[in-house]
């Protein structure tokens, strides 16, 4: 029987996409490509913007169109939030939420892998938890060691989405990291909604979870892929800035680089922790690459405070940006505040920061000119103009190319930052 799966969305859904697709693998089904005919379908859905919600439509649309008999099992945060619009949609079998997402290869067992000419839908609020990481990459795993958040920011559904925060415990954690790291993986990326808040409700400190990854064999490098402000403690800094494998690469959502802003959004820092952890971290790793989120158009920004965020964000060592406009979410406190701005405005402030964007990144590139990084080098073959070459990405998240060498696929070598060796000025957004 064959099966294909489709993601959207974030890291985390990759990797639980990655996770049941393994499931899948071992009970003797033929993974094959979303674009093919398949007997099953999965698609992992995204909640995070109407937009998102809109591409998820079409893929399920995909599905139902390539093969009318299959099953169409559609998972995750877009349905755990709206499944009645799902549901709407002719063709779609099963509908399971974040908490019921993992229960799929039993159900679809139960129900011998064919449709049973009724929906199956379960979205009970998500509580439940799976630590996972993604596949098909030889050289780097993205490891969901936290899910959920209790923060609360008055403009994010993510906590609707995904319930509250959670996660297993350190042993069951670093357990999970040494079956990576027999599979020869090389770099770990720790995934998370809020994960800094890893271990809460076991009594355990994140910090300590690293000092333990810190110590397994085979793994050569960790990157935290998010954490907020307020989480990313000294003894996190000073930690990572003395580690074995943790690397000097950070991101560090920050969303408005105004007080008034954040306060509005709920969120549990100001301005100046924001600058002082960045001051920390480049005290510390002065070649630290440090990407931060910004929302544009948040209700209240008026234009005075988006020109103080932005000359905020201009005076921080941040070396690029992810910039979004503002876009309301159902259930947000945010929905129903005053001072709503306009939608073009929105664009046109995001335009603007991802100016700002790409002026930081050439600047942060430009300071590593000529400077030798250690690379992790890649498995893949790409064609340059002088022969086939390989790429990777140095330890502060710059992506290089060298002439092709198998012999050094999947190996840490130091490398010369110069004009011929990076791959693409902007490469290094995700
Ligand atoms: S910290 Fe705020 S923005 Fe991040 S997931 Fe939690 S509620 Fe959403």
């Amino acid at each position: 029987m064959t099966i294909a799966f489709h993601t959207l969305g974030c890291k985390l859904n990759f990797a639980e996409t990655s996770h049941l697709q393994r499931q899948f693998e071992k009970a003797g089904f033929d993974i094959v490509d979303y674009h093919q005919r398949a007997d099953i379908y999965v698609i992992n859905t995204c909640t995070v913007t109407a937009v998102a919600e809109k591409k998820c439509r079409t893929v399920i649309r995909q599905a139902v169109t390539q093969n009318p008999d299959a099953v169409v099992a559609v998972i995750g945060c877009f349905a755990q939030n709206d499944a009645a619009q799902i549901a709407r949609i002719s063709g779609v079998d099963i509908i399971l939420g974040n908490d019921r997402k993992h229960l799929l290869p039993e159900l679809l067992a139960n129900q011998g892998y064919a449709p049973t000419g009724r929906q199956t839908i379960d979205t009970q609020e998500p509580h439940t938890f799976q630590l996972s990481y993604s596949g098909g990459d030889r050289t780097r795993t993205f490891f969901k060691i936290q899910d959920g958040c209790d923060y609360f920011c008055s403009y994010c559904a993510i906590p609707f989405a995904r319930g509250r925060s959670r996660s297993a415990t350190i042993a069951e954690t670093v357990a999970m990291a040494k079956e990576i790291a027999s599979t020869g993986t090389r770099e770990v990326v720790l995934t998370g909604v809020n994960t800094g808040t890893f271990g809460k409700a076991h009594g355990e400190e994140f910090v300590e979870l690293l000092r333990r990854l810190d110590d397994i064999e085979g793994i050569l490098r960790y990157r935290i892929s998010s954490i907020e402000p307020n989480l990313i403690t000294d003894e996190i800094i000073d930690f990572v800035a003395t580690s074995r494998a943790f690397l000097p690469h950070f991101h560090i959502p920050l969303q408005a680089g105004s007080d008034k802003v954040l306060k509005l959004m709920r969120r549990r820092y100001d301005t100046a922790l924001y600058a002082s952890r960045l001051a920390h971290i480049k005290a510390d790793m002065p070649d630290a690459c440090i990407a931060a989120d910004v929302i544009t158009g948040f209700n209240g920004e008026d234009d005075d405070t988006f020109a103080q965020s932005k000359a905020f964000i201009d005076s921080l060592p941040i070396s690029y940006l992810h910039v979004f406009p503002y876009s309301d979410r159902p259930n947000t406190a945010a929905l129903k505040m005053p001072d709503k701005v306009p939608v073009p405005v929105r664009k046109a402030r995001s335009l603007e920061l991802h100016a700002l964007s790409n002026h930081k990144r050439h600047a942060f590139i430009e300071s590593q000119m000529g400077k030798e990084r250690k690379v992790l080098w890649e498995h893949s073959r790409h064609q340059g103009e002088t022969g086939d070459t390989m790429q990777g990405w140095t330890d502060n998240y710059i992506r290089l190319q060298r002439p092709f060498d198998m012999t050094v696929a999947g190996t840490i070598t130091p490398f010369r930052v110069e004009n011929s060796t990076i791959v693409d000025n902007f490469a290094c957004d995700e």
